[in-house]
Protein backbone atom coordinates (compact mmCIF):
# COMPACT_ATOMS: atom_id res chain seq x y z
CA UNK A 1 0.00 0.00 0.00
CA UNK A 2 1.09 3.29 -0.88
CA UNK A 3 2.36 5.48 2.07
CA UNK A 4 0.45 8.66 1.42
CA UNK A 5 1.52 11.82 2.76
CA UNK A 6 -1.74 14.08 2.47
CA UNK A 7 -1.57 17.66 3.93
CA UNK A 8 -3.72 20.68 2.85
CA UNK A 9 -1.22 24.04 3.25
CA UNK A 10 -0.75 27.69 1.57
CA UNK A 11 2.75 27.00 0.53
CA UNK A 12 4.70 30.74 0.39
CA UNK A 13 7.87 30.66 -0.27
CA UNK A 14 9.72 34.01 0.52
CA UNK A 15 12.82 35.20 -1.55
CA UNK A 16 15.86 37.48 -0.99
CA UNK A 17 16.89 38.35 -4.07
CA UNK A 18 20.58 38.90 -4.97
CA UNK A 19 23.78 39.36 -2.50
CA UNK A 20 23.44 40.64 0.52
CA UNK A 21 26.75 40.34 1.31
CA UNK A 22 28.24 39.32 4.98
CA UNK A 23 30.62 36.68 5.10
CA UNK A 24 33.85 36.40 3.56
CA UNK A 25 33.77 38.61 0.63
CA UNK A 26 34.07 42.84 1.17
CA UNK A 27 32.90 43.41 -2.39
CA UNK A 28 29.85 45.79 -2.29
CA UNK A 29 27.73 43.59 -4.71
CA UNK A 30 23.94 45.32 -4.95
CA UNK A 31 21.73 44.73 -2.21
CA UNK A 32 18.63 44.38 -4.11
CA UNK A 33 15.55 42.70 -2.43
CA UNK A 34 12.65 42.16 -3.80
CA UNK A 35 9.41 43.38 -2.67
CA UNK A 36 8.28 41.45 0.23
CA UNK A 37 6.25 37.81 -1.07
CA UNK A 38 2.79 37.92 -0.19
CA UNK A 39 1.54 35.62 -2.74
CA UNK A 40 -0.01 32.54 -1.15
CA UNK A 41 -1.48 29.37 -3.23
CA UNK A 42 -3.63 26.72 -1.29
CA UNK A 43 -2.29 23.93 -2.26
CA UNK A 44 -4.54 19.97 -1.60
CA UNK A 45 -1.91 17.51 -2.06
CA UNK A 46 -1.60 13.95 -2.24
CA UNK A 47 2.49 12.96 -3.02
CA UNK A 48 2.84 9.46 -4.81
CA UNK A 49 4.66 6.91 -3.33
CA UNK A 50 8.14 8.10 -3.98
CA UNK A 51 9.96 10.03 -7.11
CA UNK A 52 13.51 8.86 -8.67
CA UNK A 53 15.77 11.36 -9.86
CA UNK A 54 19.44 12.44 -9.84
CA UNK A 55 20.63 15.69 -10.69
CA UNK A 56 20.71 15.43 -14.77
CA UNK A 57 16.73 14.98 -14.19
CA UNK A 58 15.32 17.80 -16.44
CA UNK A 59 13.08 20.18 -14.94
CA UNK A 60 10.76 21.97 -16.92
CA UNK A 61 10.83 25.73 -15.50
CA UNK A 62 8.82 28.35 -16.62
CA UNK A 63 10.42 31.89 -16.01
CA UNK A 64 10.28 35.08 -17.12
CA UNK A 65 6.55 33.69 -19.28
CA UNK A 66 8.28 31.24 -21.36
CA UNK A 67 9.24 27.46 -20.85
CA UNK A 68 12.05 25.77 -20.64
CA UNK A 69 14.11 22.75 -19.84
CA UNK A 70 17.29 22.72 -17.62
CA UNK A 71 19.08 19.71 -15.33
CA UNK A 72 17.75 20.09 -11.80
CA UNK A 73 21.75 20.63 -11.20
CA UNK A 74 21.64 23.98 -12.71
CA UNK A 75 18.08 24.81 -12.07
CA UNK A 76 19.12 24.55 -8.24
CA UNK A 77 22.29 27.30 -8.90
CA UNK A 78 19.70 29.33 -10.39
CA UNK A 79 17.55 28.91 -7.39
CA UNK A 80 19.92 29.61 -4.74
CA UNK A 81 21.28 32.90 -6.95
CA UNK A 82 17.98 34.15 -6.60
CA UNK A 83 16.88 32.82 -3.05
CA UNK A 84 20.03 33.35 -0.71
CA UNK A 85 23.06 35.97 -0.79
CA UNK A 86 25.84 34.02 -2.27
CA UNK A 87 28.71 35.34 0.90
CA UNK A 88 26.75 33.77 3.10
CA UNK A 89 28.48 30.39 4.63
CA UNK A 90 29.39 27.66 3.00
CA UNK A 91 27.38 25.42 5.44
CA UNK A 92 24.41 28.16 5.42
CA UNK A 93 24.23 27.83 1.48
CA UNK A 94 24.35 23.78 1.55
CA UNK A 95 21.71 23.89 3.76
CA UNK A 96 19.52 26.23 1.70
CA UNK A 97 20.45 23.53 -1.58
CA UNK A 98 18.91 20.81 0.16
CA UNK A 99 15.79 22.83 1.03
CA UNK A 100 15.81 23.89 -2.82
CA UNK A 101 16.40 20.36 -4.19
CA UNK A 102 13.63 19.37 -1.79
CA UNK A 103 11.40 21.95 -2.52
CA UNK A 104 11.35 21.41 -6.30
CA UNK A 105 10.73 17.46 -5.96
CA UNK A 106 8.51 17.52 -3.96
CA UNK A 107 6.91 20.27 -6.15
CA UNK A 108 7.43 17.91 -9.29
CA UNK A 109 5.86 14.85 -7.54
CA UNK A 110 2.95 17.22 -6.45
CA UNK A 111 2.16 18.22 -9.92
CA UNK A 112 2.74 14.21 -11.49
CA UNK A 113 0.03 13.16 -8.88
CA UNK A 114 -3.25 15.13 -8.02
CA UNK A 115 -2.92 18.64 -8.01
CA UNK A 116 -3.57 20.59 -11.41
CA UNK A 117 -0.75 22.48 -12.78
CA UNK A 118 -1.61 26.56 -12.35
CA UNK A 119 -2.57 28.09 -15.89
CA UNK A 120 0.70 30.15 -14.88
CA UNK A 121 3.26 27.29 -15.34
CA UNK A 122 2.18 26.91 -18.85
CA UNK A 123 2.68 23.32 -18.63
CA UNK A 124 5.78 23.38 -16.59
CA UNK A 125 7.07 21.69 -13.59
CA UNK A 126 8.07 24.94 -11.96
CA UNK A 127 7.71 28.88 -12.08
CA UNK A 128 10.17 31.56 -10.78
CA UNK A 129 7.74 33.66 -8.52
CA UNK A 130 9.01 32.46 -5.45
CA UNK A 131 5.52 33.47 -4.79
CA UNK A 132 3.92 29.76 -5.58
CA UNK A 133 7.41 28.19 -6.68
CA UNK A 134 11.15 29.28 -6.26
CA UNK A 135 13.01 32.38 -7.69
CA UNK A 136 15.30 31.59 -9.85
CA UNK A 137 18.20 33.75 -12.28
CA UNK A 138 19.44 32.42 -15.29
CA UNK A 139 23.28 33.32 -14.64
CA UNK A 140 24.67 32.49 -17.90
CA UNK A 141 22.99 35.86 -19.17
CA UNK A 142 22.85 37.34 -15.53
CA UNK A 143 25.70 36.77 -13.19
CA UNK A 144 27.75 39.59 -14.62
CA UNK A 145 25.33 41.92 -13.96
CA UNK A 146 24.23 40.44 -10.33
CA UNK A 147 27.92 40.26 -9.28
CA UNK A 148 29.90 42.52 -11.12
CA UNK A 149 33.76 41.71 -11.38
CA UNK A 150 32.98 38.69 -8.45
CA UNK A 151 30.52 36.30 -10.66
CA UNK A 152 32.86 34.11 -11.20
CA UNK A 153 33.92 33.48 -6.89
CA UNK A 154 29.77 33.56 -6.24
CA UNK A 155 28.96 31.40 -9.18
CA UNK A 156 31.05 28.80 -8.44
CA UNK A 157 30.09 29.45 -4.38
CA UNK A 158 26.56 28.29 -5.28
CA UNK A 159 27.62 25.38 -7.54
CA UNK A 160 30.12 24.06 -4.49
CA UNK A 161 27.42 24.19 -2.39
CA UNK A 162 24.83 22.20 -5.21
CA UNK A 163 27.42 19.56 -5.71
CA UNK A 164 29.09 18.66 -2.41
CA UNK A 165 24.71 18.39 -1.55
CA UNK A 166 24.63 16.20 -4.40
CA UNK A 167 21.05 13.87 -4.62
CA UNK A 168 20.78 15.06 -0.49
CA UNK A 169 17.23 15.55 0.30
CA UNK A 170 14.88 15.77 3.58
CA UNK A 171 12.31 13.02 3.78
CA UNK A 172 9.54 12.41 6.52
CA UNK A 173 7.95 8.89 6.65
CA UNK A 174 10.38 8.52 3.34
CA UNK A 175 8.30 11.37 1.24
CA UNK A 176 10.15 14.99 0.51
CA UNK A 177 9.06 17.54 2.64
CA UNK A 178 8.05 20.96 1.65
CA UNK A 179 10.75 22.55 3.00
CA UNK A 180 9.19 26.26 2.47
CA UNK A 181 12.14 28.92 3.98
CA UNK A 182 12.16 32.33 4.19
CA UNK A 183 14.75 35.19 4.77
CA UNK A 184 14.86 35.85 8.69
CA UNK A 185 12.11 34.10 11.06
CA UNK A 186 12.17 36.38 14.58
CA UNK A 187 13.70 34.39 18.18
CA UNK A 188 11.55 31.94 16.94
CA UNK A 189 9.86 30.67 13.76
CA UNK A 190 6.12 30.07 13.21
CA UNK A 191 4.60 26.69 12.64
CA UNK A 192 2.64 26.02 9.71
CA UNK A 193 -0.33 25.42 11.67
CA UNK A 194 -0.40 28.84 12.90
CA UNK A 195 -0.12 30.54 9.59
CA UNK A 196 -1.26 28.41 6.95
CA UNK A 197 -3.91 26.36 9.38
CA UNK A 198 -2.44 23.06 8.72
CA UNK A 199 -0.70 21.22 11.24
CA UNK A 200 2.72 19.45 10.10
CA UNK A 201 5.31 17.85 12.49
CA UNK A 202 8.40 18.77 10.65
CA UNK A 203 7.14 22.28 10.18
CA UNK A 204 6.77 23.55 14.08
CA UNK A 205 7.95 26.58 15.72
CA UNK A 206 11.63 26.00 16.77
CA UNK A 207 14.45 28.51 18.17
CA UNK A 208 16.11 30.40 15.34
CA UNK A 209 18.89 33.35 16.42
CA UNK A 210 20.34 35.64 13.92
CA UNK A 211 16.99 36.84 12.26
CA UNK A 212 17.91 40.61 13.34
CA UNK A 213 21.00 40.66 11.17
CA UNK A 214 18.64 41.08 8.18
CA UNK A 215 18.41 44.65 6.77
CA UNK A 216 14.42 44.41 6.66
CA UNK A 217 14.15 42.43 9.97
CA UNK A 218 12.18 45.65 11.51
CA UNK A 219 9.89 46.89 9.05
CA UNK A 220 7.42 49.72 8.16
CA UNK A 221 4.52 50.47 6.13
CA UNK A 222 2.69 53.38 6.16
CA UNK A 223 -0.51 53.38 3.55
CA UNK A 224 -4.18 55.37 2.92
CA UNK A 225 -6.51 54.23 5.15
CA UNK A 226 -8.79 54.38 1.69
CA UNK A 227 -6.03 52.36 -0.19
CA UNK A 228 -6.05 49.33 2.76
CA UNK A 229 -9.93 49.49 2.74
CA UNK A 230 -9.60 49.32 -0.97
CA UNK A 231 -7.57 46.32 -0.81
CA UNK A 232 -9.44 44.52 2.23
CA UNK A 233 -12.74 45.07 0.03
CA UNK A 234 -11.19 43.59 -2.25
CA UNK A 235 -10.80 40.20 -0.69
CA UNK A 236 -13.70 40.56 1.48
CA UNK A 237 -16.25 42.66 0.46
CA UNK A 238 -18.65 41.90 3.30
CA UNK A 239 -16.27 44.13 5.70
CA UNK A 240 -17.91 47.21 7.22
CA UNK A 241 -15.61 50.19 7.40
CA UNK A 242 -18.25 52.53 8.63
CA UNK A 243 -16.32 52.67 11.89
CA UNK A 244 -13.48 55.24 12.68
CA UNK A 245 -9.96 53.59 11.79
CA UNK A 246 -9.05 53.51 15.69
CA UNK A 247 -12.23 50.43 15.33
CA UNK A 248 -11.30 48.53 12.50
CA UNK A 249 -8.79 46.31 13.79
CA UNK A 250 -9.43 44.15 17.11
CA UNK A 251 -9.69 41.00 18.49
CA UNK A 252 -5.88 39.21 17.04
CA UNK A 253 -4.41 36.10 17.92
CA UNK A 254 -0.76 36.07 17.74
CA UNK A 255 1.47 32.56 17.88
CA UNK A 256 4.01 32.16 19.79
CA UNK A 257 6.53 33.38 17.86
CA UNK A 258 4.53 37.01 17.43
CA UNK A 259 2.72 36.83 14.00
CA UNK A 260 -0.95 37.42 13.56
CA UNK A 261 -2.58 34.74 13.03
CA UNK A 262 -6.04 35.86 12.54
CA UNK A 263 -7.71 39.42 13.32
CA UNK A 264 -11.34 41.12 12.96
CA UNK A 265 -10.65 43.75 10.30
CA UNK A 266 -13.87 45.64 9.55
CA UNK A 267 -15.70 42.90 11.58
CA UNK A 268 -14.39 40.28 8.80
CA UNK A 269 -12.13 37.70 10.11
CA UNK A 270 -8.98 37.87 8.38
CA UNK A 271 -5.26 35.84 8.37
CA UNK A 272 -2.71 37.63 9.36
CA UNK A 273 -1.34 36.79 5.87
CA UNK A 274 -4.22 38.22 4.02
CA UNK A 275 -3.59 41.98 5.88
CA UNK A 276 0.27 40.99 5.25
CA UNK A 277 -0.88 40.39 1.37
CA UNK A 278 -3.60 43.48 1.89
CA UNK A 279 -1.20 45.83 3.33
CA UNK A 280 2.23 44.57 1.71
CA UNK A 281 3.84 43.98 4.62
CA UNK A 282 7.39 42.19 5.29
CA UNK A 283 5.52 39.76 7.52
CA UNK A 284 2.59 38.59 9.89
CA UNK A 285 4.39 39.72 13.05
CA UNK A 286 2.76 43.38 13.07
CA UNK A 287 1.14 45.97 14.67
CA UNK A 288 -0.67 49.04 13.14
CA UNK A 289 -1.51 52.48 14.44
CA UNK A 290 -3.80 55.26 13.32
CA UNK A 291 -1.98 58.06 12.02
CA UNK A 292 -3.95 60.91 11.11
CA UNK A 293 -5.32 59.15 7.11
CA UNK A 294 -2.93 56.75 7.09
CA UNK A 295 -2.34 53.45 8.71
CA UNK A 296 1.68 52.92 10.20
CA UNK A 297 2.25 49.12 10.25
CA UNK A 298 5.82 47.86 11.75
CA UNK A 299 7.17 44.95 11.66
CA UNK A 300 9.49 42.19 12.48
CA UNK A 301 10.84 39.63 10.44
CA UNK A 302 11.05 39.05 6.53
CA UNK A 303 8.74 36.77 5.07
CA UNK A 304 6.30 33.77 6.70
CA UNK A 305 8.89 32.57 9.29
CA UNK A 306 8.11 28.89 8.73
CA UNK A 307 10.98 26.09 7.85
CA UNK A 308 14.19 27.45 7.52
CA UNK A 309 15.29 31.01 8.08
CA UNK A 310 18.14 31.66 5.99
CA UNK A 311 19.66 34.50 8.57
CA UNK A 312 18.92 31.46 11.41
CA UNK A 313 21.00 29.53 9.15
CA UNK A 314 23.85 31.83 8.91
CA UNK A 315 24.01 32.30 12.19
CA UNK A 316 24.37 28.99 12.94
CA UNK A 317 27.01 28.36 10.40
CA UNK A 318 29.02 30.78 11.91
CA UNK A 319 28.41 29.40 14.92
CA UNK A 320 30.31 26.64 13.73
CA UNK A 321 27.29 24.17 12.70
CA UNK A 322 27.10 21.96 9.39
CA UNK A 323 24.60 21.90 7.05
CA UNK A 324 22.54 18.75 8.44
CA UNK A 325 23.16 19.95 12.12
CA UNK A 326 21.06 23.27 10.39
CA UNK A 327 18.42 21.12 8.26
CA UNK A 328 17.81 18.62 11.53
CA UNK A 329 17.33 22.65 13.52
CA UNK A 330 14.46 23.67 11.09
CA UNK A 331 12.44 20.74 10.11
CA UNK A 332 12.69 18.89 12.99
CA UNK A 333 11.98 14.43 12.81
CA UNK A 334 12.95 14.59 8.86
CA UNK A 335 16.02 12.28 8.02
CA UNK A 336 18.52 13.72 5.32
CA UNK A 337 17.96 10.59 2.42
CA UNK A 338 21.02 10.26 -0.55
CA UNK A 339 19.19 10.09 -4.11
CA UNK A 340 20.09 8.61 -7.16
ZN1 LIG B 1 4.77 27.97 -9.50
Amino acid sequence: MKKLLKIVLLLNICAVLSPLLTVGFSAEAPVELPEPNTAVSEIGLTLPERTSYDETTLVRLCAEGSVRELPLKDYLVGVLAAEMPAGFPEEALKAQAVAARTYTLYKMALYSGQAELPAEHQGADLCDDPGHCEAFVDLTAQAGALWGDSADIYHQRLETAVEDTDGMILVYEEQPIAAVFCAASTEKTESAADIWGSDLPYLQSVDSPGGSDCSRYEGTVTIKQSDFRDAILAMAPEADFSGAPGTWFRDSHRSAAGSVIDVLVGEVRLTGSQVRQAAGLNSANFKVKVDGENLVFTTLGYGHGVGLSQYGARYLAMDGQTYDQILAHYYPGTQLRLEG
